[in-house]
């Protein structure tokens, strides 16, 4: 299933088209976006959508589109690509190394990503997302796709001049600024994947190739991600998993090249589709 946020209520998409679950269900169904990754409640929406008659399915627009869903938390990973790693001068870690971005900083699809003025080493890192759909504390490698309600694409957008900021470096604020987390455009359940451990992200800035990487090339699987994390915090439905950014981010580029007024940010993953985050200086 491919699950969103359309204009703040619940819907599934099917060949480009939406169901507004809580209408076409007569109410059965909440209209509260909970649903959409809550692992319990995918199998109504299946039965729903499959039972749904022709005209249920309506036109929407790609701007109607909102996040996919509003976490407890979201937990970002440094570091885990190996090519990432190494253009970043630093040593393949043994054990994922994590940080907080605030639930408020997410935002929709083709939300506008706000540059606070005058900032001026504001960075893209285009990143696969894992979305949580299960409560879940030591959970077991085998059993660590069954708490996964699916798949998004996200940025984990970064105010460099502060997460290096002398004498300590620090991660959760300067990657949790209003809007820095824009995530979407839909939340894909697992059983839409032709491999669940090999999925493609994509970044561009402007028409710009930035960033490309695959989930294959992890240092840390999702798994083992999720494995790790449950040993330390409960996971939730809705929680989010930023699993990490591949090599490319303006700040390695040569010129470097970081987040102006006027440009557009676009994100891709597989089976996911595309986002287009205009940014605006303000
Ligand atoms: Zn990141």
């Amino acid at each position: 299933m491919k699950l969103a946020n359309i204009n703040g209520r619940p819907s599934i998409v099917r060949d480009g088209l939406a169901l507004d679950v809580a209408a076409v269900s007569k109410g059965a169904i909440e209209p509260d976006l909970h649903v959409l990754s809550d692992l319990s409640r995918h199998g109504e929406l299946r039965a729903l959508a499959d039972s749904a008659a022709e005209e249920d399915w309506q036109d929407f627009d790609f701007r109607d589109l909102g996040r996919v869903s509003r976490p407890y938390k979201a937990i970002g990973v440094a570091l885990n690509y190996r090519a990432h790693a190494e253009e970043s001068d630093l040593p393949i870690p043994d054990e994922p190394s994590v940080f907080a971005k605030f639930a408020s900083s997410v935002i929709g699809p083709s939300d506008t990503v706000v540059v606070p003025l005058a900032f001026d080493k504001v960075d893209y890192e285009a990143e696969v997302v894992v979305v949580m759909g299960a409560i879940g504390k030591n959970i077991r490698e085998e059993d660590a796709w069954s708490y996964v309600a699916g798949i998004t694409a996200g940025q984990d957008i970064s105010d460099r001049r502060e997460q290096w900021r002398k004498p300590l470096n620090q991660f959760t604020l300067p990657k949790s600024y209003d809007t820095f987390s824009p995530i979407g455009p839909f939340l894909v359940t697992l059983d839409e994947f032709e491999n669940r451990n090999d999925i493609e992200v994509v970044g561009h800035v402007d028409d710009l190739e930035v960033q490309r990487g695959r989930t294959s090339d992890l240092i840390f699987s999702i798994p083992e991600l999720i494995v790790w994390l449950s040993r330390r915090v409960t996971f939730e439905p809705g929680d989010l998993i930023f699993t990490g950014t591949p090599a490319g981010c303006g700040v390695r580029r040569t010129p470097r090249l970081y987040l102006r007024d006027g440009m557009v940010l676009r994100t891709s993953v597989s089976g996911v589709g595309s986002m287009a985050n205009p940014i605006v200086a303000g």
